[in-house]
């Protein structure tokens, strides 16, 4: 990855993260989506957050496989339950060394769900 790219991807993440505004609205508060407009964290398909975060998602997926670690297109957990892993989920939210078995990583067949599983290693103290 270029440094240009590093740059664009590290602006985009900070952009993403400001993805809401609050309201409030006959006594009770509301987190408005600046794009589509969906309420409290929700999204629709065509919404330019939940795009750029996909982008920035494979964009890691592109440096992490450079890193070692395993592109993933959705099946069964290849990893025996209970060892420990790191994932890249589709939304580009890392979890660091988890278990197979733990909650977070139910997704490892893909449902077009953010949390689905799109590259995967060894957690650093197994390797
Ligand atoms: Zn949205």
């Amino acid at each position: 990855m270029t440094k240009l790219e590093t740059k664009l991807l590290l602006a985009l993440e900070s952009i993403v993260g400001y993805d809401t505004y609050r309201t409030e609205y006959d006594g009770r508060m509301y987190e408005i989506c600046h794009s589509c407009g969906d309420q409290d964290g929700n999204h629709s398909d065509s919404c330019e957050y939940v795009q750029a975060k996909a982008l920035i998602a494979e964009a890691k997926a592109i440096r992490f496989a450079a890193a070692g670690w395993v592109q993933w297109g959705g099946g069964k957990c290849p990893v025996a339950k209970g060892v420990r892993v790191d994932v890249l989920h589709r939304n580009g939210d890392e979890s660091v060394s988890k278990p197979a078995g733990h909650k977070v990583f139910r997704n490892w067949g893909h449902t077009n769900n953010p949390l689905d599983i799109v590259a995967y290693r060894l957690a650093g103290d197994q390797q």
